[in-house]
Formats: structure tokens, C-alpha cells, sequence
């Protein structure tokens, strides 16, 4: 089983790959409610940051429903972070999975198109 370290290490080797290291390096951590696979919060700044991922994917997904999950999560960070969006133009976008989002996602796939895990990134 994936520990939250190993995540964390993940999302900095994704962090490099994809988003050329401007991501912050957020908490990430488990939920226990199973309404999503993910959640990426946001506050004023990086200390109320994080990305929680659902126990139920962490204990019983398979890799690429993890990583999936944690790259769906990492675009809408980019769009928070990258974008320079209000709250409320955040709020707005990360809930449509629109256009910032959806080019977030491509780049992604553009990076690992050849790794199987790409293919459960859900949009
Ligand atoms: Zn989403």
C-alpha cells in the first residue's frame, strides 16, 4: 500500500515533470469521506494548502486510480496557483473543469502518455 510519503514524493516528481517545479509543496493526507476520490483545498496561502485523497482509494485503488487522482487534484493547485484567479474565479473554475483545467490535464497526458496511469486521470 501507497504510504502518504509516498505521495508526497510523487507529487514533487510530478510537480517537476509537469509543472516545471512552480507548484508548492502541499500537505497531502487521507479523507474519510468517500463523495470524491479527491479534494484539493485551498486558502490565503501555502500553510492552508493541501491535497486530501479518499482512505477507500488510498487503501483499495489500484496505482493508477491513485495517481490519477493526486494529478487531477495537482491541475486544480496549478489553477489556483499558476493562474493568479481570484477566489471566486477559482471557486468558479476548479467546479466546471474548464478550459485552465482541461489544459492543465493535457499537458499531463502530453507527459506521460506512455505510463498506464494516464489513462485514470478522469476530467
Ligand atoms: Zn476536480
Amino acid at each position: 500500500m501507497l504510504r502518504l510519503q509516498d505521495l508526497r514524493n510523487i507529487h514533487a516528481v510530478f510537480n517537476t515533470e509537469v509543472f516545471g517545479g512552480e507548484l508548492s509543496a502541499v500537505a497531502i493526507g487521507m479523507k474519510r469521506s468517500n463523495s470524491s476520490y479527491g479534494a484539493y483545498i485551498y486558502g490565503s496561502n501555502v500553510t492552508n494548502q493541501r491535497i486530501n485523497i479518499s482512505r477507500a482509494i488510498i487503501t483499495n485503488g489500484d496505482m493508477g486510480e491513485i495517481l490519477g487522482t493526486l494529478a487531477h487534484e495537482m491541475c486544480h493547485q496549478a489553477q489556483f496557483e499558476l493562474d493568479d484567479l481570484t477566489f471566486k474565479e477559482a471557486d468558479k473554475e476548479m467546479q466546471d473543469h474548464g478550459d485552465t483545467f482541461q489544459a492543465y490535464l493535457t499537458d499531463f497526458k502530453e507527459r506521460f502518455k506512455k505510463h498506464p496511469f494516464i489513462n485514470e486521470i478522469y476530467a
